[in-house]
């Protein structure tokens, strides 16, 4: 869906279609460089990681294995509490294995740094994070995210995978939610 269909239901656009796959592109070109002549398993956290993980697997020009989990870190309110619950583990044993974690945002970075360390338990080799976009808190949480789409402020976004009640994942967009809507 694009901004004019979404109309007033958005405040103002943070990140353009067109820049989020040239930025991806530039990812893809930094992945392809780290972890050349080596397996990689990318995970993409479902579900609001979708459109990122299907946008930058094909961005890769190189074999990769892709495979989802789905958690929740948030109770019934929108505040992340940092207790994560698995709802769809991995397909696959990933002991020995060079792992990429694909997510949408990173907010306080409870929920990715609780990931990365159940990842790196299960005898990974090496774990490692790619995010589209990152709030500035998480900056004081001690999880490593090597990879950031774009930094934004600290407003509800959605758009691009991101969800308000399960609404507004399917814009080509990212935006930040008008207040009418949630209020
Ligand atoms: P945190 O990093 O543990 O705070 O949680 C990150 C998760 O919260 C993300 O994976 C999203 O599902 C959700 N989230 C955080 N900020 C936003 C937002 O601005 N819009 C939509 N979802 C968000
Ligand atoms: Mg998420």
């Amino acid at each position: 869906m694009d901004l004019t269909t979404a109309g007033t239901d958005i405040a103002r656009v943070i990140v353009r279609g067109e820049e989020i796959s040239a930025r991806l592109q530039e990812l893809a070109r930094k992945v392809e460089a780290d972890y050349e002549g080596r397996d990689l398993l990318i995970i993409g956290i479902l579900k609001g990681a979708v459109m990122t993980m299907a946008d930058f697997s094909r961005a890769l020009n190189r074999h990769v294995e892709m495979d989802w989990m789905a958690v929740s870190s948030y109770g019934s309110g929108t505040k992340s509490s940092g207790v994560v619950r698995i709802l769809k583990d991995l397909d696959r044993d990933i002991t020995g294995r060079e792992v990429l974690i694909v997510e949408d945002i990173v907010d306080t970075g409870l929920t990715l740094a609780w990931l990365k360390s159940n990842l790196e338990s299960r005898g990974t080799k090496s774990v490692e994070i790619l995010t589209m976009l990152r709030k500035p808190e998480a900056a004081k949480v001690d999880v490593d995210v090597k990879y950031v789409g774009f930094d934004i402020p600290k407003e509800f976004v959605v758009g691009y995978g991101l969800d308000y009640n399960e609404k507004y994942r399917n814009l080509d967009f990212i935006g930040v939610l008008a207040e009418h809507v949630y209020s």
